[in-house]
């Protein structure tokens, strides 16, 4: 905090607590004098919880500047001491009790905070009518009957006090070494503010000094308040309704009957308010913490499937960098020869560059998917993604003399889906197929990737005509780690599944009473999602 800061808070509190002293009207209280709503203690108790100790000693010179300026301190000096020394030690207790909590969600926004906070407010409301008590008695030697109810006048008006303004103090939020107050108008909130207006006007203002019957009406904009916007709204509501009974004692003078009925019914009403808003907040922060642990275990889930994808996708990786590699070294023995046939080299380079494309591709879509847990759609043809994904595995499907063909794609809507990782479990299926029937040697080998309309999805199928699933694998066929494969890792499957799952799809395999298997996914159609589309 810079020293201009500093300066001007300081400023603000010394300016707010003699105004709130200078303007408590004071009240006979059996002989003695009794201020029955003065803020000035309260707001030194409330500024000393938020701010520290650094403004102890402040807390001490405001009294005895205020009584310097009504000119107590040069007629009275013993008392005014005391009453300054009391002040400075309620806020001390706030400081010291409340502040190594306040800005942990553990303070008043919680069950245990409110108690913590009202026991705190019950020591220095004490302290402080001790203080006055002791004042008085040094004042004048008068008995000690009406010394006794002046403490305990006092002891209720600074529980009121300190329990309807310092939690406003309590609930500010210090951010990059700033104290602020966030709260965004809305119309339910001008509403709520009208009905605290209205109800404080009909209870306080209509019938001052008549029987406060209508004091319960004030509990339901109150009730409102704090299940809307929990400990924060109750705090401001509790500093805002304190204002009502000062300003018409100001302005009207309260009769002393009324005063300790109306301050016992300001203290239920501010327990209530605190204990209804600590429920609410504290439930808002349960469920922001059950949040902020599910994201956690979701992004543990991410890195899981993530680690697994980064174990298959070494192995899809590394046949297109072979591929790469070989074209380039081909691309340089062309360029050696004596007459280098140019075009040769250049369209043998394309098919290197191509290769190595589509590693990078397949390097961003894991990136993106572990970093963001979002992944890029867009409208795709789903021909197009099985064509790149029958290319890329054609090389090992000539080499075991296996044919690839596709069905039906041409005619499908558009689907919504991450290119490189629909394109990654064609690949996988379709190399699963070409594995499995390269190993059984079955004549005329052939894989087929077909696809349907099924309602709002399109249905895509990969099916070969090999010895199908063992039953040893069949049923945990998307589980990690399940392989019939002796350098297999068993991953290919349970990635595939993860990837439509993302993409709110489904996979399911089953064999082909023919001979063969058969593996199904679905996608959503681009028209029935289309955010990009
Ligand atoms: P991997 O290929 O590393 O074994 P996968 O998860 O891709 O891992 O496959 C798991 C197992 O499923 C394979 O080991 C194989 O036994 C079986 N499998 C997958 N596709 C086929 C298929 N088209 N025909 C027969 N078995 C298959």
């Amino acid at each position: 905090m810079t020293w201009l800061r500093r300066a001007l808070i300081g400023f603000a509190y010394l300016l707010l607590y003699l105004a709130a002293d200078q303007l408590a009207p004071t009240h006979l209280e059996g002989g003695n004098s009794l201020q029955a709503w003065n803020a000035a203690p309260a707001l030194s108790f409330g500024f000393a919880a938020r701010f520290g100790p650094f403004w102890l000693p402040l807390t001490f010179a405001a009294p005895l500047l205020s009584c310097l300026l009504d000119g107590s301190l040069l007629s009275l000096p013993l008392p005014s001491l005391l009453n300054a020394m009391a002040q400075a030690a309620g806020a001390a207790i706030a400081c010291f009790t409340l502040r190594p909590r306040i800005d942990q969600p553990s303070q008043i926004k919680r069950l245990k905070g409110v108690f913590l906070f009202f026991s705190a407010t019950v020591a220095a409301s004490l302290v402080l009518a001790l203080a006055q008590g002791s004042g008085e008695m040094l004042r004048q030697a008068t008995d000690t009957k009406p010394v006794l109810a002046l403490a305990g006048g006092a002891f209720l008006a600074h529980l009121v006090a300190i329990g309807s303004l310092a939690p406003l103090f309590l609930v500010l939020k210090r951010q990059k070494g700033r104290v602020r107050f966030h709260i965004s108008i809305s119309a339910e909130i001008v509403l709520q503010a009208l009905a605290l207006t209205v109800i404080a006007w009909e209870v306080f203002g209509q019938f001052i000094n008549a029987e406060i019957h209508f004091f319960y009406l004030l509990f339901l904009p109150f009730a409102w308040i704090a299940t809307r916007h929990g400990q924060k709204g109750a705090a401001l509501a509790l500093f805002a309704i304190y204002l009502a009974p000062l300003i018409t004692d100001i302005l009207f003078g309260h009769s002393d009957h009324v005063i300790v009925e109306m301050q016992i019914r300001m203290l239920v009403l501010a327990v209530t308010s605190l204990l209804l808003g600590a429920m609410v907040s504290e439930k808002r922060l349960a469920e922001i913490e059950m949040q902020a642990r599910q994201t956690e275990l979701a992004h543990f889930q991410r890195m899981n499937i993530g680690w697994e994808m980064a174990s298959a996708l070494a192995h899809e990786i590394n046949q297109p960098l072979t591929a790469a590699m070989n074209l380039t070294q081909a691309a340089l023995r062309l360029l050696k020869s004596p007459s280098p046939d140019l075009e040769r080299t250049q369209s043998v380079m394309r098919m290197s560059v191509d290769k190595i494309e589509r590693v990078g591709q397949i390097i961003h879509g894991l990136r993106d998917f572990m970093r963001k847990g979002e992944m890029t759609l867009s409208r795709n043809a789903m021909s197009d993604l099985a064509d790149e994904a029958l290319r890329l595995v054609e090389a090992e499907a000539n080499a075991a003399g296996i044919s690839l063909k596709s069905l039906g794609l041409q005619g499908l809507p558009p689907i919504i889906a991450n290119k490189t990782q629909i394109e990654q479990v064609l690949i996988n299926l379709t190399r699963n197929a070409v594995q499995s029937l390269s190993l059984a040697k079955t004549p005329d080998p052939v894989v087929l990737v077909s696809g349907k309309l099924e309602g709002d999805v399109v249905q895509i199928s990969v099916s070969d005509n090999g010895p199908g699933l063992s039953a040893e694998v069949l049923g945990r066929l998307f589980e990690p780690f399940v392989t019939t494969k002796p350098s297999g890792m068993g991953l290919g499957l349970s990635i595939c599944k993860s990837i439509l799952e993302a993409h709110e799809g489904r996979l399911w395999a089953e064999n082909v009473p023919q001979g063969g298997a058969i593996f199904h996914f679905t996608l959503p159609l681009a028209e029935c999602e289309a955010p990009n589309g």
